[in-house]
């Protein structure tokens, strides 16, 4: 949409995808709206009783924001819903090159106050981990990716996902040309998924969206991702995939 959306645009879209659905539903509700849900553009502030009222039936909820917008209109929403609130936050990476180019409007204080306000208000985190940022070295990809899964955690993050950076706009294929990015593996994926399995009470997980364009052996591949998934679901580390193409 070129403008803010039009008041009554999500009820009514959220309402739609809710009324078919087979009951019992599920326990959790996610609404990303690929910004931010307490921009009044992106969701317009006389709809969120009617989203509140359509997110009644789930005992969590999870939205996604800002680290700076951060503050009294979550607690409002926090208390309009019987469930509890969950908000998910891009922390990107911790680099600090590649923080600067990713994201200018959060710097770590932003985040830390953020993580701080949920935790004061029991309202539960979620943090978004980018693996393969551009502006990292490849080399140390895994590394940074573990690092600033590390600093979520610590601040309070219940649950981390670990999502691969992946092309297809043109911004990323113009980087890698300038020698900026390269495209993460699926190799990479499962050792940085590996590491943070020790973060507990927070919950890791490598997000598998579109994870058939990494790079990956066509042997194992399909064996690896399987893997990733079930530990996905039960937060328990499995022995590593063995395949006589690809191991050293
Ligand atoms: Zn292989």
């Amino acid at each position: 949409m070129d403008g803010p959306t039009p008041p009554g645009a999500l009820p009514a879209q959220l309402g739609r995808i809710l009324e078919p659905l087979e009951r019992p539903l599920p326990d959790r509700l996610k609404l990303y709206n690929a910004s931010n849900f307490f921009d009044h553009r992106a969701v317009p502030p006389e709809d969120i009783p009617a989203l509140a009222e359509l997110a009644r039936p789930f005992s969590a909820v999870t939205v996604e924001a800002h680290a700076n917008m951060i503050g009294q209109p979550v607690l409002e929403f926090a208390d309009l819903i019987p469930g509890r609130l969950e908000v998910a936050i891009g922390l990107e990476t911790i680099h600090p090159t590649a923080a600067q180019h990713l994201n200018k409007r959060m710097d770590l204080t932003r985040f830390d106050r953020a993580a701080e306000f949920l935790a004061e208000h029991d309202i539960a985190l979620r943090v978004f981990v980018l693996l393969g940022a551009p502006y990292v070295d490849p080399k140390e990809s895994v590394e940074w990716t573990v690092r600033t899964a590390e600093y979520a955690a610590r601040r309070g993050a219940a649950a981390i996902a670990l999502i691969p950076v992946r092309g297809g706009n043109g911004e990323l294929e113009r980087l890698a040309a300038l020698g900026h990015f390269a495209a993460p593996s699926l190799p990479q994926l499962e050792v940085a998924a590996k590491w943070p399995l020790g973060f507990a009470p927070a919950a890791v997980a490598a997000d598998l969206w579109d994870v058939d364009r990494l790079d990956a052996c066509a042997d194992c591949g399909p064996r690896r991702v399987e893997r990733l998934r079930r530990m996905n679901l039960t937060g328990c580390g499995e022995p590593p995939v063995s395949c006589s193409d690809c191991d050293p």
